[in-house]
């Protein structure tokens, strides 16, 4: 039998404070060695400095002729032709030129490039109009890099370019804080999967998808448990597996204040609960343990509810866990468009629309906002904070607001139009 609890034992605690717990219990993942063609997106967890320079070789950044600058013959004769990715050893002497191509290294003697638009062959010779200077279109060896030099740092967030330069100096593999693997379980007697026609008091499962996507969206490993009915020993066999398999677990629901809301107990007994309420909406009952060290997350069942955590905890975890140094999303002053009421007893998450009017943010909220209309997350570019201890705020006020998605195209809208050109 399950004991039934009325008030909660839990001590409601602000988004600050429960933020502050989870980041306490965390530490970057230990650093592993992939392949740079797998790394897109990680943190490096080491310094690299080039063993190479680059170009390694002085090179033509022109097609043209290699010359030597001083020499004043009026028209020289073409010794052969250098091509890029095979050096021939020409050698230019006063008097002569090579043929050469971008990227070629530049011939001995030559110290000059002239560009073929400014040149005229005609018999073996090359006339050359305008004056030419030594350096000319010829980049030296280290141009771009210099052997010994510092090209990347732990912590830096490995996008195209750092990708790129790593494969310039041979950089083949590595060390980078791995993808977190977020394992999902949504708990509830009443969930079908969602290619199932529900029964009466049946519903589709959409926390699973919704969860699995926002994982990977946060650039972590999704791992799918699946569903588990609020039953003790299923979900004790479920929430083991999630620890044994993965860095993160998440489960959806179960953790309110009903007879068969089991995951704050089970959490109990295999660990340590660190908050098991929240002064926020929504997200009331939101709850956050360590079991055999992997933080488990227990996100309420409503689908804004288990979004909208997943947002304020396990994205900024999972970046912590990935050794990222900006965690949060960005936020911005927004004016409300309208009024707005909420209940001042906890702070409130609106989703809305901001978008730029006159070099500032207005914010539209996304129609009614109760925790199970996942229409009022489609289409928000922000998450509104309303601060508890007030309940209204008037319209044209400012408050502060959570990107959630900077893409969007109302935070570029200038006076209201975007431009869409493809
Ligand atoms: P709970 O937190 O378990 O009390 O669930 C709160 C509400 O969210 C209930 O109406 C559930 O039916 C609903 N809910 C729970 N889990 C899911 C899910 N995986 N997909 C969609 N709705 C859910
Ligand atoms: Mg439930």
């Amino acid at each position: 039998m399950t004991d039934f609890r009325p008030t909660s034992p839990y001590p409601m605690i602000t988004v600050e404070e429960a933020w502050q717990r989870v980041a306490d219990a965390l530490a970057p993942l230990p650093p592993e060695r992939v392949a740079i063609g797998q790394a897109v997106g990680l943190v490096l967890a080491e310094d690299v400095i080039a063993g190479v320079n680059m170009p390694p070789f002085p090179a033509s950044a022109m097609d043209g002729y290699a010359v030597i600058a001083s020499d004043t013959a009026p028209a020289r004769a073409v010794v052969g032709e250098q091509s890029a990715g095979l050096d021939r050893f020409l050698r230019v002497e006063p008097g002569t030129a090579a043929r050469i191509m971008t990227g070629a290294p530049l011939p001995d003697g030559a110290d000059a490039i002239v560009p073929v638009e400014r040149t005229r062959e005609e018999n073996g010779r090359v006339v050359i109009d305008g004056p030419v200077s030594p350096g000319d279109h010829v980049r030296p060896i280290g141009q771009d890099l210099k052997a010994g030099e510092p090209i990347l740092t732990r912590g830096d967030v490995l996008g195209a370019a750092e990708i790129g330069l790593l494969a310039t100096v041979g950089h083949t593999h590595v060390a980078v804080h791995p993808r977190p693997i977020v394992a999902v379980i949504a708990t509830g007697d009443e969930l079908v999967p969602p290619d199932q026609t529900p029964a009466p008091g049946q519903i589709r499962d959409s926390n699973s998808d919704a969860l699995l996507a926002a994982v990977a969206l946060a650039g972590a490993s999704p791992l799918h448990l699946g569903r588990v009915g609020d039953d003790r020993d299923a979900l004790r066999q479920a929430l083991l597996d999630g620890v044994a398999r993965a860095n993160v677990v998440m489960t959806s629901g179960g953790v309110s204040m009903g007879t068969r809301d089991l995951i704050k107990p089970l959490l109990e007994e295999l660990g340590t609960v660190r908050f098991g309420r929240l002064s926020a909406k929504p997200g009331k009952p939101m709850t956050f343990a360590t079991v055999r060290g992997i933080p488990c997350f227990g996100l309420p069942g409503f689908p804004v509810s288990s979004l909208v955590m997943f947002e304020l905890f396990v994205r900024p975890a999972l970046r912590l866990l990935a050794g990222h140094q900006r965690l949060m999303r960005p936020e911005v002053q927004v004016r409300l468009a309208h009024a707005v009421r909420h209940e001042p007893d906890r702070t409130e998450f609106q989703r809305a629309t901001i978008s730029l009017r006159e070099g500032e943010y207005w914010a539209e909220p996304t129609g009614v906002q109760v925790s199970g209309r996942l229409k009022s997350l489609v289409g928000a570019n922000v998450l509104l904070r309303l601060p508890a201890g007030r309940g209204a705020f008037s319209a044209g006020e400012r408050v502060a607001a959570m990107v959630i998605d900077e893409q969007h195209p109302g935070l570029l809208a200038v006076a209201g139009s975007v431009s869409r050109q493809s």
